[in-house]
C-alpha cells in the first residue's frame, strides 16, 4: 500500500505524513510540505461533498448523482417531481440507495414551493448595495427567529394562533429568488443530519462572519430558512435552524469549489469551460491560491483528487489555482482583480509578483 495515498473523507482534520496545515503570516491556514515531495505524487482523495448545488439552468443537463454533463445535452432519466436527472440507471439507483423517504418528500415539496407561480411582489431593495456588518446579520437573522417560532408552533401544534397561522401562509407563498440557494442550503441540512463526522470537518474551516455579499443576499437567506421551515416534513424540523444553516453559508463563502465541465481541451485539472454549479468538500479547502500552483486537482464525479503537479521540497507551502476556465489565461491585471472580487484577497503568489 503506498503510503503517500491519504483518503480524508471522514477525517475532520487534514493529516499526512507528507504535509501539515498550519497558520501562515498573511493569509490564514495554509498547507505546507513535510519532506520532499516528487511531482505526481497523490496529496488528498474527498469524496463526498457537505453540501452542493446545480444552478437552474444546468438542472437538466447536470447529473445529481456523479455530475455528468455533456456539451449542454439533457439527460433522459428525469425526476420532475425532485427537479434533478441521472445520466443512468445506475446513477438513479445510487442516489435513491442513499436518500432516505423523507429526503424524497422534502426535495418534492421544495421543488413544488418553486414552481408555484407567484405575482410579483413590492420587495423592499437596497439601492445602495452594501456588505451588510455583523450587528446587521444579527438584527436579520433575530428577526427571521421570531417568525420561524410562530412557523414551528403551528407546524407542531393543532392550536395555532392566527399570527402563526399567517407566518406559516407567508412562507409557503415566499417568492424563492434565488432556487438554486435553497437546494444548496437543503443538501448541507441534509448532510448535517445523516453525516456528523462530515459536518465537523466543515466548523474546522476557516470562517467569514459577513457572507453576505448585499442585503438582499442576507434577506434571501432568512427567506430560504423560513420556507424550508414551511415545507420539509416535521422530521426534517430539528435540523432546520438558524445555527445550522449560518455554520454552512460562513464556512462556504471562501471555501466553495466550482462543479465545472471536464472538457478540458487536452489539458489535465479541472479547467472546463462550463461552471455548472459549486460544492464544499472540507478537507480539500485548505489549500491557498498560487496562479503558479504546486498542487493539480480533478474532479471524477463526486471525487476530487489532488496531487504534486511538480517537485516540491520539503517546507514550500502546498497551492492549488482557484481560477477556472478563461480565468486562468487572463492577464495579470485582470487575474488579480478577479481574486480580489470573487476571494477577497490582493494574490501575492510568485507569478503575480514577477507581473506575469
Ligand atoms: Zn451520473
Ligand atoms: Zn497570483
Amino acid at each position: 500500500m503506498s503510503t503517500a495515498f491519504f483518503d480524508a473523507t471522514n477525517n475532520a482534520q487534514l493529516r499526512s505524513c507528507l504535509f501539515e496545515v498550519r497558520e501562515t503570516k498573511s493569509s490564514g491556514r495554509g498547507v505546507f510540505a513535510l519532506q520532499d515531495i516528487p511531482k505526481g505524487t497523490a496529496l488528498i482523495e474527498a469524496s463526498e461533498p457537505v453540501a452542493w448545488v446545480i444552478y437552474d439552468e444546468y438542472a437538466k443537463e447536470v447529473c445529481a448523482q456523479c455530475y455528468a454533463y455533456d456539451r449542454g445535452r439533457t439527460w433522459k432519466m428525469r425526476d420532475n417531481a425532485k427537479g434533478i436527472v441521472f445520466c443512468s440507471h445506475d446513477c438513479q439507483v445510487a442516489w435513491l440507495t442513499k436518500s432516505p423517504e423523507d429526503e424524497c418528500i422534502a426535495r418534492e415539496e421544495i421543488q413544488k414551493l418553486l414552481k408555484k407561480k407567484h405575482k410579483s411582489t413590492d420587495q423592499i431593495i437596497d439601492k445602495n448595495a452594501h456588505r451588510p456588518s455583523v450587528e446587521e446579520i444579527e438584527q436579520y437573522w433575530e428577526l427571521a427567529e421570531r417568525t420561524a417560532q410562530d412557523i414551528r408552533a403551528c407546524r407542531l401544534s393543532l392550536g395555532a394562533t392566527k399570527k402563526q397561522r399567517k407566518a406559516m401562509q407567508n412562507a409557503q407563498d415566499a417568492v424563492i429568488e434565488e432556487p438554486y440557494l435553497m437546494w444548496y442550503i437543503f443538501e448541507g441540512l441534509v448532510r448535517a443530519r445523516s453525516d456528523v463526522e462530515g459536518w465537523r470537518s466543515l466548523e474546522q474551516l476557516a470562517v467569514n462572519t459577513q457572507p453576505y455579499k448585499e442585503l438582499s443576499d442576507l434577506a434571501r437567506s432568512t427567506q430560504v430558512y423560513l420556507s424550508l421551515l414551511a415545507v420539509v416534513p416535521k422530521t426534517f424540523l430539528p435540523y432546520v435552524t438558524q445555527v445550522l444553516i449560518r455554520s454552512l453559508e460562513g464556512h462556504s463563502s471562501v471555501n466553495v469549489f466550482g462543479l465545472r465541465s471536464l472538457d478540458e481541451r487536452g489539458e489535465i485539472g479541472d479547467a472546463g469551460s462550463e461552471c455548472f454549479g459549486y460544492g464544499l468538500w472540507p478537507v480539500a479547502s485548505y489549500w491557498n491560491h498560487s496562479c503558479a500552483p504546486n498542487v493539480q486537482k480533478k474532479r471524477t464525479g463526486r471525487m476530487w483528487r489532488f496531487w504534486a503537479n511538480n517537485d516540491i521540497a520539503k517546507g514550500q507551502e502546498l497551492c492549488i489555482s482557484y481560477l477556472g476556465g478563461d480565468e486562468r489565461s487572463m492577464e495579470v491585471v485582470d487575474r488579480k482583480a478577479q481574486l480580489k472580487d470573487v476571494w477577497g484577497f490582493d494574490c501575492a503568489c510568485s507569478k503575480c509578483l514577477d507581473n506575469n
